[in-house]
């Protein structure tokens, strides 16, 4: 043969992989198949890369683990994993409910999204009693989406008895389920139809990959989902897989020790005079912490809380103070973040007074100590201009 035929065949490994700790980071789109007979056999053989190789089919298996999941699908954020579950399961005539509080990105998906193809879009405050919710539900509604407690202001919905009121009605229940990082909470197994995350928050853990995934039990569900992925065309690398599946294997240490730091921080900051509110389900006397402590098995290290009213450059200087903590959206990874979100909660469809300018807090894992003490020289600087 001649040289460029040559070139093209040479250096293929034959030899089996070595089997490595961590899955192969397989590249690929073609994939080559044994025989003719296998070519139009997709039940039997994976034909084309794009569906994901190793990587990406250890990180499913392992996400369906967590989950208690019968299927995983993958999604290059999480955004698109929320965007695509419900582009997957529903259709033009169809009524979504949406809580509130969630994530802003998916407000604004399906108010441009989804009521251009035709689904009306109902938005419910998360403080709704569940047969209120599902008994005053249209017969269009095909779907609740939940997020509890909220990223933004931390409200949390009674999730197992709208799941349970839901099904009765034939109305799919999906979750945002970020926060609790399908470790703390396991959505499936209160009766929610799709578990779905940010697994670029705590599942990564480090602030530099971005994917999302929908669990799901029902085997038409799963099937919906995948047949989502595919009509869509979605993909994520194997790099960026790997590294996922290299977060998930951390996952609970650094749970652990965020929620207690968390606890611990915010347990501080209510004793503080600038302090108005604290929105931490997990710290006992603060808003839902009985639905908190009936579900959850623990608490990551994201919280919010209210300063006393102040003007704007009192609340600017509290954060600009901060030195350990960085400014930032995102959390999950390993370093500290805070934000003011009062430009975030504009939309929702009802406001609510949380007794002041709203912080979020994202605790890492630095020590706790240089954590409270950095929030203390922002406080400072916040009385200065506070009147
Ligand atoms: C960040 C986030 C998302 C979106 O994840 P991306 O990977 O950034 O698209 C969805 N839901 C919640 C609650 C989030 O915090």
């Amino acid at each position: 043969m001649s040289d460029d035929t040559r070139l093209i065949h040479a250096g293929k490994h034959a030899e089996p992989l070595a089997r490595t700790v961590g899955p192969p980071i397989q590249k690929g789109s073609t994939v080559l198949l044994p025989n003719a007979a296998a070519l139009y056999d997709d039940a039997n053989h994976l034909t084309y890369g794009r569906a994901g190789l190793s990587a990406q089919a250890c990180l499913q298996d392992a996400l369906a683990t967590l989950e208690g999941a019968d299927g995983v699908t993958l999604y290059p954020s999480g955004i698109a994993a929320i965007s695509g579950a419900m582009l997957a399961l529903l259709g033009a005539g169809d009524e979504v409910l949406v809580v509130d509080n969630v994530y802003k990105p998916v407000r604004r998906f399906c108010d441009s999204v989804l009521k251009r193809f035709g689904v009306t879009v109902s938005y419910f405050d998360p403080a709704t009693a569940p047969d209120r919710l599902v008994g005053e539900a249209s017969d269009a509604v095909r779907m609740i989406l939940l997020e509890s407690p909220g990223s933004l202001s931390f409200e949390m919905q009674d999730v197992p008895a709208i799941a349970a009121l839901a099904k009765a009605r034939g109305i799919l229940t999906a979750i945002d389920n970020t926060w609790a990082a399908g470790i703390l909470f396991r959505p499936l197994d209160h009766g929610v139809d799709v578990s779905i995350q940010a697994l670029t928050k705590y599942v990564g853990g480090h602030s530099d990959v971005f994917m999302g995934s929908a669990a799901a039990r029902d085997p038409a569900v799963v099937r919906r989902l995948a047949d989502g992925i595919n009509h869509m065309g979605w993909a994520v690398s194997g790099e960026d897989a790997y590294a996922i599946l290299r977060g998930l294997r951390t996952l609970p240490v650094r749970m652990e020790r965020q929620g207690a730091s968390g606890l611990r921080v915010a347990a501080w900051l209510r004793d503080q005079p600038e302090v108005a509110a604290l929105f931490h389900p997990a710290l006992p006397g603060c808003p839902d912490h009985a639905l908190w402590a009936r579900d959850f098995k623990g608490a990551c290290g994201l919280f919010g809380f209210a300063l006393r009213p102040a003007p704007e450059a009192a609340v600017d200087a509290f954060l600009d103070a901060l030195t350990v903590f960085g400014l930032g959206f995102s959390w999950g990874g390993f370093e500290s973040l805070a934000i003011s979100c009062d430009p975030q909660l504009k939309p929702r469809r009802f406001p609510k007074d949380y007794g002041g300018p709203l912080i979020r807090l994202h605790v890492g894992l630095e020590d706790p100590d240089d954590l409270i003490a950095d929030l203390r020289a922002g406080l400072d600087a916040y009385a200065r201009l506070a009147v």
